[in-house]
C-alpha cells in the first residue's frame, strides 16, 4: 500500500468520532495507540468463528485456534527477525515481560553483582530491577542524560566492569522521545560479559528493530502501542536465556511432567506460558503487524518525523514554551510545559477542543525529578495523525495559555 493518509484514516473508526462537539484529535499514541478495523475485525472473527482453549484439544475450533495463535507468532519472529519462534514469548505486554526477566535473574546473580539503567526508564523498567536488588544485593547503577534529554555514553563505559551483569534501556524514551544508540550500547555491555534487556514499548510502533543484527539477549513490546490490542506483548528472549532462566509462574501449559514428587517444565515457549494465554489477542496482534506492515515502516517514519518537525517548529513559536528532550535522534513526541502554568491545566482546555494529550509525569518520575518539573504536556503522534492536527493543537495551546496567563 502506498501511504495514503485518508485510506489510512478511514481505517480507523474512532477517528471520525467527535469529542465535547469537535472532531477528535488524537495525540495520546505514547499512552496507547488507536486500533484499525483489520484488527478489530480479527478480534470479531475469533470470537465469532473459532473461541476455543488451544494446544491440548483434538476437536476442529481448538485446532483452528492453535493454528491462528502459532502462525501469528512465527509472524512476530519474522517481523522482529528472530532466529526461532520459540525465542517469542507471549506476555500480557512490556511489565510483564521485564517482570518475568527479572524473576529469572534473581537465581543468577549474587550480592555486589551490578545492574545498570539508564536515567529515562519507564517506572516498569526501575522498579523490578530494584526489587531484584532487594532480593539478590546486586546493586543498580544508574546511566545519566543531559539537559537534552540524551545518555551520556562516556559515563555508561565508566559504569560497566566484570561486576556488570544486566544493562536495561529502552529503545525510545516515552517521556521525550529520544532515540537511544542501543546497538551500542548493547556491543559495549557484550564486551563484558553483561545481557541486555532492551524496553521497546515505544519503539515498536515507529521503527522495525532487527534482533538478531542488535544482537540483544532480551526485547520487550506491548501490542497495544502498535494498533493492537491491551493486555498482550511479546518477550524475546535469545534462546540460550531461554534454557537458563527459572520460569516465572507455575501451572499448565508450562510443564513436561507432573507428579506430587516432581514436575519437569517445556522447553521454549511454553516454559514461560503458565495458564490460559490471550489467545485472541495474540491472534490480534498478528493482524495488528500485517496492518502495520502493509504501510510500510519506512513510510510511517517519514511521516511521523514531518509531524515531529512541524509540531516542534510550530509550538516553539509559543512564547514561554520549552520543550523537553531536543536531541538529535528523536521520534514522535513532544513533551512541553509553558512557563507559570501547570500541565494539566493544559491538558484540562484542550480537551476541551476536542484534542487527547497525555498530562503529568509520564510513569517516568526521574525525568521530571531531572528538569525539575512536576511534570509535562506530552502530544504523541501515529502515521495516522495529520498536519492539520498539529495545527488544532497549537492553537489549542495558544488559546489555553490565554486563558491560564
Ligand atoms: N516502557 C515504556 C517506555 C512505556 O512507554 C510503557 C507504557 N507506557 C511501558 C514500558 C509499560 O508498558 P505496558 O503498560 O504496556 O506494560
Amino acid at each position: 500500500m502506498s501511504f495514503n493518509l485518508q485510506k489510512i484514516r478511514s481505517d480507523f473508526p474512532i477517528l471520525s468520532r467527535e469529542v465535547n462537539g469537535y472532531p477528535l484529535v488524537y495525540l495520546d499514541n505514547a499512552a496507547t495507540s488507536q486500533k484499525p478495523k483489520q484488527v478489530i475485525d480479527a478480534i470479531v472473527d475469533y470470537y465469532s468463528n473459532y473461541n476455543a482453549n488451544i494446544h491440548r484439544g483434538v476437536h476442529t475450533l481448538s485446532q483452528e485456534a492453535t493454528d491462528a495463535y502459532e502462525a501469528a507468532r512465527h509472524k512476530i519472529q519474522a517481523h522482529f527477525n528472530a532466529k526461532e519462534a520459540c525465542e517469542i514469548i507471549f506476555t500480557a505486554g512490556t511489565t510483564h515481560g521485564i517482570n518475568l526477566v527479572a524473576n529469572g535473574f534473581s537465581e543468577i546473580l549474587k550480592k555486589g553483582d551490578e545492574i545498570i539503567v539508564s536515567a529515562m526508564e519507564h517506572h516498569s523498567n526501575i522498579v523490578p530491577w530494584q526489587m531484584l536488588c532487594e532480593k539478590t544485593g546486586a546493586v543498580l547503577k544508574v546511566i545519566p542524560m543531559n539537559e537534552e534529554g540524551v545518555l551520556v555514553f562516556s559515563e555508561y563505559k565508566k559504569l560497566l566492569s566484570n561486576k556488570t551483569k544486566l544493562v536495561f534501556v529502552n529503545h525510545i524514551s516515552n517521556a521525550l522521545g529520544t532515540i537511544n544508540p542501543i546497538k551500542k550500547i548493547i556491543e559495549k555491555a557484550h564486551q563484558v560479559g553483561a545481557a541486555v534487556l532492551v524496553d521497546g514499548a515505544q519503539s515498536c510502533s515507529h521503527i522495525k528493530p532487527d534482533l538478531q543484527k542488535l544482537d540483544v539477549d532480551f526485547y520487550v513490546t506491548s501490542a497495544h502501542k502498535m494498533c493492537g490490542p491491551t493486555g498482550v506483548g511479546i518477550l524475546y528472549m535469545k534462546e540460550a536465556w531461554g534454557n537458563k532462566l527459572a520460569p516465572y509462574q507455575g501451572g499448565g501449559e508450562m510443564i513436561a511432567e507432573v507428579t506430587f514428587e516432581k514436575t519437569t517444565y517445556a522447553g521454549l515457549p511454553h516454559k514461560f506460558e503458565a495458564g490460559t494465554p490471550n489467545i485472541c489477542g495474540g491472534i490480534a496482534f498478528g493482524a495488528a503487524i500485517d496492518y502495520l506492515n502493509e504501510i510500510g515502516f519506512e513510510a510511517i517514519e517519514a511521516h511521523e518525523n514531518e509531524l515531529l518537525k512541524y509540531a516542534t517548529e510550530q509550538l516553539l513559536e509559543i512564547e514561554g514554551l520549552k520543550i523537553y528532550g531536543t536531541g538529535p535522534d528523536k521520534t514522535s513526541v513532544v513533551s512541553f510545559n509553558i512557563e507559570g502554568i501547570h500541565p494539566y491545566d493544559i491538558g484540562t482546555i484542550v480537551d476541551k477542543l476536542g484534542i487527547a494529550v497525555r498530562t503529568g509525569h509520564h510513569c517516568a518520575q526521574p525525568i521530571m525529578d531531572f528538569y525539575k518539573i512536576p511534570g509535562t504536556v506530552r502530544a504523541s503522534f501515529a502515521f495516522y495523525n495529520t498536519l492539520e492536527e498539529v495545527d488544532a493543537l497549537v492553537n489549542a495551546v495558544k488559546k489555553a495559555k490565554m486563558m491560564l496567563s
